[in-house]
């Protein structure tokens, strides 16, 4: 995720500079909490939440695989939770912040893990390097992509940190499905999945509380990574992305937004719109420096000013793809392969 630059207007804060103190909670609505867990990365946090459901509770997101996350946990299942039991454990997509207690989480109260089958499935797939989730297409992907590995000492580019951050999964779940009505304490809840960020990730709008649950989808300040990964080079997802988002839009305006980074907002439909015009300016950049056949990693540098390290180049690499092949699939770049690298030129 990259911070964005040139925000002018937009979202709101309703809770201004309030942000839960670790282990405690903030109520957004009736019933309806806010806590938030440290991440060991530039994004320093995560936002989860906690929904009142008749005598017990209902979880949603469950927190990188720490143990610091779950010495948290035990502090709020002491104070905030009250001793009431969690009835289920909802998780948005498998990223290792979202996903990693969930297995944890569901030992511990013996509660069912709610997820999409597109998130259950992947999850366990780059747990296991299965599926295509292997460093062999890794490396051809950023080979084939301008990047052959350790031509620029990146030896952190094919690590598999996923189990660090997720120690255990479930190994059975409730599938979760666009369109499902999902009841917590007398509030219908609509699951609408978006794509582009991940494979099948659930977000949860509830009309009666005017709340919307965005998942990593729409965040406040930063934007999404939307990436093309190993498994499936030729993939299209801010394409996904970007019709993910005009779908959002048929959401009411006056909702107060639950993100996974960042404040509770308001303003969907502003932040919506500020979305879509980051990524048309990129493109325009995009087209703009493609005079000549550029590979992704050509590019870099025209969406990333930073120097990037490791970590950050995957997802940079993933992004750069992401844009060239929207380009590509619209006709505005043609595709030149020579020597197994694919290069884009301004059609
Ligand atoms: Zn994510």
């Amino acid at each position: 995720m990259i911070p964005e630059s040139s925000v002018t207007a937009g979202p709101t804060y309703p809770f201004d500079e309030a942000l839960p103190a670790p282990g405690e909670a903030i109520e957004v609505r009736p019933g309806v909490h806010w806590l938030r867990m440290p991440l060991p990365f530039a994004l320093d946090h995560i936002n989860l939440w906690l929904v009142a459901d008749g005598d017990g509770w209902v979880i949603v997101d469950t927190g990188l695989g720490t143990s610091t996350t779950r010495e948290l946990w035990d502090r709020l299942f002491a104070n905030t939770l009250r001793g009431r039991p969690v009835t289920r454990i909802i998780v948005t997509h498998y990223h290792p912040d979202h996903a990693g207690n969930a297995g944890w989480l569901a030992a511990k109260t013996g509660a069912p893990v709610c997820m999409t089958t597109g998130e259950f499935l992947t999850a366990h797939a780059v747990r296991d390097d299965a599926a295509g989730h292997d460093n062999t297409n890794a490396a051809e992907f950023y080979r084939s992509n301008g990047l052959p590995l350790d031509s620029e000492g990146q030896p952190g580019m094919l690590s598999n940190s996923y189990r660090r951050g997720v120690p255990e999964l479930p190994t059975r779940y409730q599938r979760l499905m666009d369109g499902d009505r999902v009841t917590i304490g007398g509030h219908e809840w609509r699951v609408i999945c978006v794509f582009g960020h991940a494979p099948e990730q659930a977000t949860l709008f509830c009309e009666s509380l005017g709340l919307f649950i965005s998942g990593d989808q729409v965040l406040p300040r930063i934007t999404t990574n939307v990436g093309v990964w190993g498994n499936q080079p030729d993939a299209n997802p801010l394409a996904h992305y970007l019709g993910s988002l005009e779908r959002l839009a048929s959401l009411p305006p006056h909702l107060r937004v639950l993100p996974s980074h960042d404040r509770v907002f308001e303003g969907l439909h502003d932040r919506l719109a500020q979305l879509h015009r980051h990524h048309e300016d990129r493109l325009a950049k995009l087209l703009t420096a493609c005079d000549m056949p550029r590979s992704a990693r050509d590019v870099l540098d025209v969406l990333f000013r930073r120097k990037l390290d490791d970590h950050q180049m995957r997802f940079a690499m993933a992004e750069a793809v992401a844009h060239l092949h929207l380009l590509h699939a619209q006709g505005r770049l043609t595709r030149i392969e020579e020597g197994g690298v694919r290069r884009y030129q301004r059609a």
